[in-house]
This record gives C-alpha cells, sequence and structure tokens, in this order.
C-alpha cells in the first residue's frame, strides 16, 4: 500500500488537447510542453497522453527528456526548449529533436557534426531570455542556409507578460516586433515555414494569433495560466472553456496522537492547541514538494472534510487537526491536493498558501513520487460536474 502517491487522469489529459483543438482548428500544430516532468504529471505516460488525444509534437527542456521518450518509442516530434550542452548536441541530433537555437556557436557545432537538423530560430521581442535581436537572427539564419546539413524550420519568441495582467499592450508590441522580425527574415530569403509564439495564455485567448504552432503547457494538464487569463478570456467571450485538472495527489493517515489543550505541535513551536485535540501524522513534507510555506495555512481532505495543518511542514511529515473528523482511522485516504467528495483543494489555493503560482506547485511534486494512471473521469460522468459553491472569505478556496 503506498502511503504517499499521485493519481493522474489520462482521460483530462487527453480531453484538454481536444479542448485545444477545437479552439485553434485542424491547421495549427499542437505543441504540447512536457518539460519539468510533464509540469509533475509524469514524463513517459502524460506524452502518451497527449498525443492519443490529438497532439502533434512534444516540447522538452534538454536533450535528456528528448531521449527518454525517444527510448520509451515515442516517435512524435519532440522540441527541445532549453539549452543543449556541447556534450549532449550529438544525442539531441540522435534522437532527431528539432531544437532551439539563439547563438552562432551553437550552428558552427551543429556543422562540424555534419548531421541534418532542424532548428527553431529565437527572436528577442522583450523576455530577454535566450531571444536574439533581428539582425543577429538574420546572421544565424545565413550560417543555418549555407550549412548544408541544417534546416531553418521554425521562428518562435515568448510571451514575457500575458498570464501576469489582463493588460496585453506588452504581449501584443512583442507580437508586432515578432510579426517584424519574421517579414525580414522572409525578405532575406528564408521561408520560415513554422512560425510559433503562443504559450497556454495566449492560445486561450488569442486563438486568431496562433500562426503555425502552439506550445501549450499549464493548460493542458487542465490549470488556468492565472486568474488574470480566466477573466481575460471569460471577457474575451471564452468563459465556457472547461480545463480539466488532471492531478490528484493523495497519501494516508500515518498516526492519530491525542494532543491535550496547551501543547505545541511541530517544530519552532508554531502553534498551540486551545482545546484538546487530536491530530493525525501524514508523511508528505516539502522534500516530496509539499511547500513549507503551507506552514499553519493549508488543509488536507480526509473523508471528505478539511483538515488543517498544526504547526510546520517537516521534510517528509505534516501534522493535521482531525479533531473534528468522525471516525479517522490509520490508513484513511488523505487529500492534499484534488477533489475528495464535495470539497477539493485546487493547484491555485496550494499556491497561494505558499505564495507561489499553481505551475511550481506541480512541477515541484516530487520525481520519486509514483504516479498512478486512471481514467476515471469522461468529461460528462457526474464525477466531473462540479456544483458551484459560492465562495466562503475565509476558506481561500477556488474551484
Ligand atoms: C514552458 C513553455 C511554454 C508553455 O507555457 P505555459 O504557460 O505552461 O503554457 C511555451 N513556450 C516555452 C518556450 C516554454 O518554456
Amino acid at each position: 500500500m503506498e502511503l504517499l502517491w499521485c493519481e493522474i487522469d489520462d482521460a483530462a489529459l487527453i480531453e484538454n488537447v481536444r479542448t485545444f483543438r477545437t479552439l485553434q482548428g485542424p491547421n495549427v500544430r499542437l505543441a504540447v510542453a512536457v518539460k519539468a516532468n510533464a509540469y509533475g504529471h509524469g514524463l513517459i505516460d502524460s506524452a502518451r497522453a497527449f498525443l492519443e488525444g490529438g497532439a502533434d509534437w512534444l516540447c522538452v527542456h534538454d536533450s535528456r527528456d528528448a531521449t527518454i521518450l525517444r527510448t520509451a518509442g515515442i516517435d512524435a516530434p519532440i522540441y527541445i526548449l532549453g539549452p543543449i550542452a556541447t556534450s549532449d548536441l550529438e544525442a539531441a541530433v540522435e534522437s532527431e529533436a528539432r531544437m532551439v537555437v539563439y547563438d552562432q556557436a551553437m550552428v558552427l557545432r551543429l556543422i562540424q557534426l555534419g548531421r541534418p537538423a532542424k532548428l527553431h530560430l529565437k527572436i528577442e521581442t522583450g523576455n530577454n531570455r535566450q531571444g536574439v535581436p533581428v539582425d543577429e537572427a538574420l546572421e544565424i539564419a545565413r550560417l543555418i542556409a549555407e550549412s548544408g546539413n541544417l534546416e531553418l524550420e521554425g521562428v518562435s519568441s515568448h510571451f514575457a507578460n500575458i498570464e501576469d495582467t489582463t493588460d496585453h499592450r506588452y504581449a501584443r508590441n512583442q507580437l508586432a516586433l515578432f510579426d517584424e522580425a519574421v517579414d525580414r527574415l522572409r525578405d532575406a530569403g528564408h521561408p520560415v515555414p513554422i512560425r510559433h509564439l503562443s504559450n497556454s495564455a495566449a492560445a486561450l485567448l488569442w486563438p486568431d494569433q496562433a500562426f503555425e504552432m502552439v506550445r501549450v503547457g499549464i493548460s493542458a494538464y487542465g490549470l488556468w495560466p492565472s486568474k488574470e487569463t480566466r477573466v481575460a478570456a471569460a471577457l474575451a467571450g471564452r468563459g465556457e472553456i472547461n480545463l480539466q485538472p488532471a492531478l490528484t495527489w493523495k497519501s494516508r493517515v500515518a498516526q492519530i496522537k491525542d494532543v491535550p489543550e496547551g501543547q505545541y505541535v511541530g517544530y519552532g513551536c508554531t502553534f498551540m492547541t486551545t482545546h484538546a485535540s487530536r491530530v493525525a501524522v501524514v508523511p508528505v513534507g516539502y522534500y516530496d514538494g509539499y511547500d513549507r510555506g503551507l506552514s499553519n495555512l493549508a488543509h488536507v481532505l480526509i473523508r471528505g472534510v478539511r483538515a488543517p495543518l498544526r504547526g510546520r511542514v517537516c521534510m517528509n511529515l505534516i501534522m493535521v487537526d482531525v479533531t473534528d473528523i468522525s471516525d479517522v482511522e490509520v490508513g484513511d485516504e488523505v487529500v492534499l491536493l484534488g477533489r475528495s467528495g464535495e470539497h477539493s483543494i485546487s493547484a491555485e489555493s496550494l499556491a497561494d498558501w505558499a505564495a507561489t503560482i499553481n505551475y511550481e506547485v506541480v512541477a515541484r511534486i516530487g520525481g520519486h513520487i509514483p504516479r498512478i494512471r486512471v481514467r476515471a473521469s469522461d468529461p460528462g460522468s457526474p464525477e466531473r460536474q462540479i456544483p458551484y459553491r459560492a465562495p466562503k472569505p475565509t476558506q481561500g478556496e477556488s474551484s
């Protein structure tokens, strides 16, 4: 019996890809980002689910993940988003991964290798991460064109300020700069067959600006990039988009203790019982990606009831108050993230408590924790019909 595990609903992953397919139409390539262990959802199985749902490409951070996917028998196009160490360049080429390119040195090394490779040039439009100014891009494109073994398959850029705000002037300016850069490359004789700029937020908000490909990450996992994106989507008339979160994170009650009134719980004596309490010990901690910032703030769900954290999150354990939950037993399931009965704990709630974003919450769930694949939910099933509950101000919970 596992004491700490994740259940990943592959049906939800598939459904989310289909949602993006409907939004983008049949002609836009859907590239799904499976970096960071598929945002914590498990690299290989999530990649397979996305492809089953109709994803065209997979995006990884490094050549290691590209090789892992190839070894698993996945032959879909793979695009490496991150830097590639010189020592890994040959493996990257071997895996037939597309690669982002943003300097001449990498192109020169690839020319030396002499093997065919498809490259995507990253343009600087305002993120100041990876991109190169247009003049340098033209120079790199010329090197690629003259190489004989390399192909400039695509041109990309990345939004800096689209999900963090409902004011999209900065993003619109990036879009304009991207267009300008593509025009200059095309004028110089580089055809640039695949242009791609959109992440989840842009794909949700501006499906008409998808170019030839979108790179969708967080929302393929059923999570909105931010509240702002959700508001902007609603304002743009796309409030009906129904993303399906796929990840549930669970543990079990390992011990139940009776703690008298006036006793401290946990390191630093940050919590004192105000009455005789029952405290359950649950084997998850910051080592597992359960953020220490959740100390004394978060709650978990046991038997469908909220149990608040008491004291600090330890390396491998937390303590929760189960005084008011009847019949709790050692071995009972504990939902750390996800749904239990009528209640749910969202990645957004955990993010708010820990002062971070939902991306970090799921991406940091430890790779050592088993991911159990389930297909619980087709979207029509009653399980998925989540009733609207008016938010209660003190509970900080969103659905
Ligand atoms: C991670 C990543 C994406 C996906 O972003 P989301 O906000 O998760 O959709 C797209 N493009 C690049 C370059 C990325 O690194």
